[in-house]
């Protein structure tokens, strides 16, 4: 049996250690943090040999290290362990290794709407009455469910650039590339290397598996004679595999109603385009496609409809944690936007907002690190105030607004200057505003 070492005890790394524990391996995990930090961290001192606060070289006698999406490939450990040529790659790798072989990959990237997309795939094939499992960076572990098993017909799988940097001979039967935009700019040199990083989910297809790709990306028209599977294309701005006419989508012979669909706004017909393309060869009728449509549950915090007072609408869009996603947010209402912006920011140039926040925004409430940086990008642009208080920005904000405004929380930047994560700080945004009346 390979010997297993596991980098990082994170969700993926802990489910990995006991995939490979259930498969007759003895994994050696190892972690940066104190043990203290680690959710059930008595549970693994229990099942595995383990070590916390930091990475010893006892991690380097084994054959492959499982390392966690969230470790840079570069930190000292793995520059030795590369010299002592162990296999290093991540947790999708080591699920594709172990899977099996019946159930077929459908695979989602991109800089937004990887979370909405791959939902909207998997409640699709449910109600085409499939047996599908929904994983990766949405949430659950690729190696939390029996894939090892058959009787899965479709593994869905959500892909971060980071989860791409450790594939090797990973596949999907199909791939999905929604859109490379500015986003990790923090870990990327520069945003080629960004797009080659998702570029690298068609590296393994050959001519039987599908690329579903964004044909308006300027990312895709560059690299996209380095895929080698069938490709279909959608499009927001030409006739591609797959129209928007008169709220239908019309793709091969078929014509599906959006009438009563739920996803709203241009950004989701994107999404709901390549759902469809990324779906369409596995006989899903057009009545299943339209009921699909019309009964999927929208995400949290992904422009959340939470309130309205006196006339006024709150909107949480706390996931939106990139200039792209605040992009397509401020398009999506006809309405004067109070916008609370601001957080831990990935290196992004905000000058790119400039121009749909002087059309759609009355007033910036900016809180978080980035708060200055941004100060100065949109002082001459917009009405602007900066918050080290969060509750004070939501409060401002409300006490300002006139009836028919939006209230829209929609960072453009990760919450963990005050937040553990998006979540927290989305809901703490739907409490505070609940409790506004009072
Ligand atoms: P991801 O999983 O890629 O972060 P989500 O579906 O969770 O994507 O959406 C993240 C943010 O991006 C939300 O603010 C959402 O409204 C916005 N968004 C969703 N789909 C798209 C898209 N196709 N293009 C741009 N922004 C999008």
């Amino acid at each position: 049996m390979v010997r297993f070492g596991i980098l990082g005890m994170a969700k993926s790394g802990i489910a990995a250690a006991y995939k490979i524990k259930e498969l007759g391996g003895k994994p050696f995990l190892s972690e940066f943090l104190p043990k203290e930090k680690i959710a059930n961290w008595q549970n693994i001192v229990r099942d595995f040999k383990c070590e916390f606060g930091g990475h010893s070289d006892k991690i380097l006698n084994c054959d492959t290290i499982i390392v966690s999406p969230g470790i840079p490939l570069n930190i000292p450990i793995l520059q030795k362990a590369k010299k002592q040529d162990i296999n290093i790659i991540g947790e999708i790798e080591f699920g594709f290794s172990i899977k099996s072989s019946d159930s077929k990959i459908i695979a989602v990237t991109g800089s937004n709407g990887k979370s909405t997309t791959v939902s909207l795939i998997h409640h699709t094939l449910l109600k085409t009455g499939y047996n599908s499992i929904l994983a990766g960076n949405i949430g659950t572990p690729f190696t939390a469910f029996p894939i090892e098993k058959s009787g899965i017909d479709f593994i869905v799988l959500e892909l971060s650039s980071f989860q791409l940097e450790t594939i090797k001979k990973f596949k999907a039967d199909v791939a999905v590339l929604l859109n490379i935009t500015p986003d990790h700019l923090n870990r990327y040199e520069n945003m080629d290397e960004y797009a080659k990083t998702k570029f690298r989910i068609f590296e393994n297809q050959n001519e039987d598996d599908l690329a579903i790709l964004n044909f308006d990306d300027k990312f895709v028209q560059k690299y996209k004679n380095l895929i080698f599977a069938d490709k279909k294309y959608f499009s927001s701005k030409v006739k591609k595999n797959i129209v928007l006419q008169n709220n239908f989508l019309h793709f091969s012979s078929k014509n599906i109603s959006l009438k009563n669909a739920i996803l709203k706004g241009p950004h989701n017909i994107e999404n709901m385009m390549a759902t469809i393309l990324a779906l369409e060869n596995f006989n899903v009728s057009k009545n299943i496609f339209e009921t699909a449509l019309q009964t999927f549950s929208p995400l949290a915090h992904r422009l959340e409809f939470v309130q309205n007072i006196d006339g006024i609408s709150f909107y949480n869009d706390s996931k939106a944690t990139n200039t792209d996603s605040v992009k397509y947010a401020l398009q999506s209402f006809d309405k004067p936007i109070r916008l609370i912006i601001g957080g831990a920011g990935k290196n992004e140039d905000y000058t790119v907002l400039n121009q749909l926040i002087k059309k759609y925004v009355t007033k910036l409430y900016i809180i978080g690190n980035d708060r200055f940086k941004m100060k100065k990008t949109f002082e001459n642009t917009v009405k602007l105030e900066l918050f080290d208080n969060f509750k004070n920005s939501i409060i401002t904000a409300f006490s300002e607004a006139k009836k028919d405004d939006v209230i829209l929380l929609s960072p453009a930047c990760t919450s963990y200057d005050m937040f553990q994560n998006f979540e927290k700080r989305g809901n703490k945004f739907k409490e505070i505003v609940r409790n506004l009346r009072k």
